[in-house]
């Protein structure tokens, strides 16, 4: 199966969104460049009250660049940015990209042991990072191979606390007082930056082969792998993005930058694309429902990427009537599944259009989407996107399935990345020649619309009957006092695996559990019902708000294994 003859989905582009695009083939920082030239004094972004140009922006990438050079960083050196939604993040990204480097996002989350794994894994050289994880980064420095640390504080750029802004990472060090005693291998970021000078280093960066980022993913099967992204596939979906949203205008546009920008969604289709088309970004390090909402009215904001539950909870603020939204004109929601009543009140309350999306980390990240002005198709993650071919194989016969039956969804493009870093043999299992494994079970109907079933790993298998807990979710988002949900399998003596439910319910809303049940009984199969519920007061989510269904069966795995 090297090819897809028959592309039904094209017959759903409207004119103005091509089936093949005609890619500039450039560097990820050519773009903050082209910003700087043709948009100097325009504000790049905003963060807490401080303005930054794209003069400023480029110039302070281009000293980063030159001290990262002094300090031994050559085309090809690993340099890790450990760094919340800040102007340092979005500097340091296109300093190590001036640089030549490969840029190594790091989760600011991340424990000890983690750091350790993944800066041992990438060889990383340099890392920049926020004081407040500084220490913890100081414990395993020693057990890897990082020769500079880079440290900059909320205080280099802000007057404010830092608790204030970074209370999640304060939760972690609670009582922490940063002392940074700087030297010869240990930096601060303002420093470099009044050392630097504006220059501009020559590199033979080859956009389609050199490797702009090295991203950790697949925690959830053993320990993370760093997929290796070119700066063609990076901006290759900034331009897919650009066509796909054919109604933004350059240098017009205002985003709000709540997604992380060290997790690839955030970083192509806020960072990156803002940057491409020199809109504004409002920066917000921390997911603040009336911090978002203030932001909104604000600044006028146009554009809102998010996962579904930044929407759900903008939604489920009391006072959001209060608020002027009627500036947001589009919005894709991706990482996992939108809840149709999420998207059809988000749409009611902006007057602009919010639509779903799909991708992976391996995916840079988006290869399919419903169109923003155009037919949608309720439940479904969209159309492929251009130059994506997108296909779905047959568990029984391995080959593409037919319309509406169920297989592994595959994706081939020119966003697809080059593989595992140092992992050829991962490589080869996530590929079947150029075709990309998602691990995704989905299927297309005649119409060339493609839906999500699951994931492959996630499928509850309870009495021989296979369940997808998505399906149950969807059917519980329907009950009124829901606000989130998550169904997973928990071991079962009888029945090997069965269905436990966690639940968030609205604020202010009880429910029962035997009034679930009765629900869940109108609208499922009796074997597909969950047998438990249990009810929280929150769901444990990643940095992009992606309900982290793992932890929960962890948890439940334990619980059971204590019995
Ligand atoms: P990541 O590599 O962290 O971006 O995670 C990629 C995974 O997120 C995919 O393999 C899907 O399982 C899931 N995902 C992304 N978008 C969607 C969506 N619209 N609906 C359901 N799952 C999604």
């Amino acid at each position: 199966m090297e090819t897809v003859t028959e592309k039904p989905w094209l017959r759903h582009y409207p004119e103005s969104i091509p089936a093949s695009i005609n890619y500039e083939i450039a560097t990820l920082q050519s773009y903050l460049k082209r910003a700087a030239v043709n948009f100097p004094d325009k504000s790049a972004l905003h963060f807490m009250g401080k303005e930054m140009t794209y003069k400023e922006v480029y110039d302070n990438a281009l000293k980063l660049a030159d001290q990262l050079r002094s300090l031994g960083v050559s085309k090809g050196d690993r340099v890790a940015i450990m760094l919340a939604n800040s102007p340092q993040a979005v500097i340091s990204y296109y300093g190590a990209l001036f640089a030549g480097a490969i840029v190594v996002e790091t989760n600011p989350l991340y424990v000890e042991r983690e750091i350790e794994h993944q800066m041992n894994d990438a060889g990383a050289k340099v890392m920049i990072c926020l004081d407040l994880v500084y220490p913890r980064i100081a414990k395993v420095q020693e057990k890897t191979n990082l020769e500079h640390i880079i440290v900059t504080g909320i205080k280099d750029f802000l007057p404010f606390p830092k608790s204030v802004i970074y209370p999640f990472i304060q939760k972690r060090n609670t009582g922490l007082k940063v002392e940074v005693a700087y030297n010869d291998h240990l930096h601060s970021f303002t420093d470099l930056l009044k050392r630097g000078e504006v220059r501009e280093i020559p590199n033979d960066i080859d956009p389609m082969e050199d490797l702009a980022l090295l991203q950790y993913t697949g925690g959830t099967t053993g320990p993370a792998k760093g997929v290796m992204l070119t700066h063609y596939n990076l901006t290759v979906n900034t331009q897919q993005c650009e066509e796909w949203m054919y109604k933004l205008v350059p240098g017009e546009e205002v985003v709000l930058a709540a997604l992380p920008f060290f997790h690839v969604y955030g970083m192509t289709t806020v960072m990156n694309l803002s940057i491409r088309m020199a809109f504004k970004m409002i920066i917000i390090p921390k997911f603040d429902a009336k911090g978002i909402l203030k932001a909104i009215e604000k600044h006028k904001a146009t554009l809102y990427p998010g996962a579904p539950t930044m929407y759900i909870g903008l939604l489920n603020h009391p006072n959001i009537k209060t608020f002027n939204l009627s500036s947001i004109k589009a919005c894709i929601s991706g990482s996992a599944p939108l809840p149709l009543e999420v998207q059809t009140t988000f749409e009611e309350v902006t007057n602009g259009r919010l639509v779903e999306g799909y991708g992976l980390t391996e995916t840079s990240p988006v290869a399919v989407s419903n169109l923003l002005w155009g037919e949608r198709r309720q439940g479904s993650i969209g159309l492929p996107w251009p130059d994506t071919d997108v296909a779905v194989l047959s568990a029984e016969t391995g080959e593409v399935a037919k319309p509406k039956e169920v297989g592994e969804i595959v994706i081939k493009g020119p966003q697809v990345m080059k593989g595992y870093w140092k992992r050829p043999e991962e490589t080869q299992a996530a590929f079947r020649g150029e075709w990309f494994l998602t691990g995704d079970m989905g299927y297309m109907d005649e119409e060339g619309f493609f839906y999500i079933v699951d994931r492959k790993k996630d499928l509850i298998i309870a009495g021989g009957f296979n369940i997808y807990p998505r399906e149950i979710e969807e059917v519980l988002y329907e009950h009124d006092s829901i606000q989130e949900v998550c169904a997973i399998g928990i071991p079962d003596p009888y029945r090997g695996e069965t269905v436990k439910a966690f639940v968030v319910t609205k604020e202010g809303m009880d429910v029962t559990k035997e009034a679930l049940d009765h629900f869940a009984r109108q609208h499922l199969a009796s074997y597909k019902v969950p047998q438990y519920y249990e009810f929280r007061d929150e769901l444990p989510k990643t940095m992009v708000g992606k309900i982290l269904r793992r932890v929960l069966v962890e948890e439940e795995k334990k619980k059971a294994e204590n019995l």
